[in-house]
């Protein structure tokens, strides 16, 4: 979610403490705010980093591989991304949009630090690209996670995770319950794609990263699992898939 001040991310991470958040990851979407939003987590050992420019940013610096290679060895920074394709708010000649999702995949493979992938709206072209840049090699996540059993399987065969948001539930989006019901537990993850898409029953609101026990919550429901269960195995995945530790 946006924070602009520690005033405002305190009772942000108090919350998702008492929700049984035990570690979050804050990414990044330009070069231009990377700095401040790492000044901003600093001092909270339990929030990661990425570095990135979301592929929906126009008019932004437009980062080239050794940057990204260099910001990405910072200490907190564990994932390179948010990058990839969005083919449905970006119209007419993206070809700038598949050069930029190129360059993180470089930039990855380099530090060999996964990736954090949107995609929406541009499937074949995220999964072409990827397999064509080798992202294989770094491995990743398709964050807020909305297309079908095909593109998880094909993603899973690269070596990436699927990451499902609160969309997964809303009422409209069975197809997506499917796959969250058949994923293998090993290459799941949650989040809240803040600050947009709260899960039931926080819709509407602003979201949170405490609100990604609900989540949780919905899937364990789902595949006819506990909480705790699920919860235990996808934070095991973050700490893999993320190389890093609990800090608390
Ligand atoms: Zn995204």
């Amino acid at each position: 979610m946006l924070c602009p001040d520690q005033d405002a991310l305190k009772p942000v991470l108090e919350e998702a403490a008492n929700q049984g958040v035990q570690h979050m990851l804050c990414v990044s979407v330009s070069i231009e705010r990377f700095q401040s939003m790492l000044s901003l987590i600093e001092p909270h050992k339990q929030v990661s980093a990425s570095v990135g420019v979301h592929p929906d940013g126009t008019d932004v610096l437009e980062p080239d591989v050794n940057q990204l290679a260099e910001l990405g060895q910072h200490e907190r920074v564990v994932a390179i991304g948010e990058t990839g394709l969005d083919y449905f708010r970006v119209e007419g000649d993206v070809e700038w949009q598949r050069e930029r999702f190129r360059t993180h995949i470089r930039a990855a493979r380099e530090l060999d630090k996964p990736l954090i992938v949107h995609t929406r709206a541009a499937r074949e072209d995220t999964l072409k690209i990827m397999a064509e840049e080798r992202a294989a090699d770094a491995g990743g996540v398709l964050h807020c996670f909305t297309e079908d059993w095909e593109m998880a399987r094909r993603a899973m065969d690269m070596n990436f995770y699927v990451s499902f948001s609160g969309i997964v539930t809303f009422k409209n989006a069975q197809d997506l319950k499917d796959v969250a019901r058949q994923m293998p537990i090993e290459r799941m993850l949650v989040e809240t794609d803040s600050p947009y898409l709260a899960p039931v029953p926080k819709r509407g609101k602003t979201n949170q990263p405490a609100y990604v026990r609900y989540v949780g919550e919905y899937i364990a429901g789902l595949r006819e699992q506990s909480l705790e269960e699920f919860a235990a195995a996808t934070t095991d995945n973050f700490y893999t898939l993320f190389n890093t530790a609990p800090k608390i």
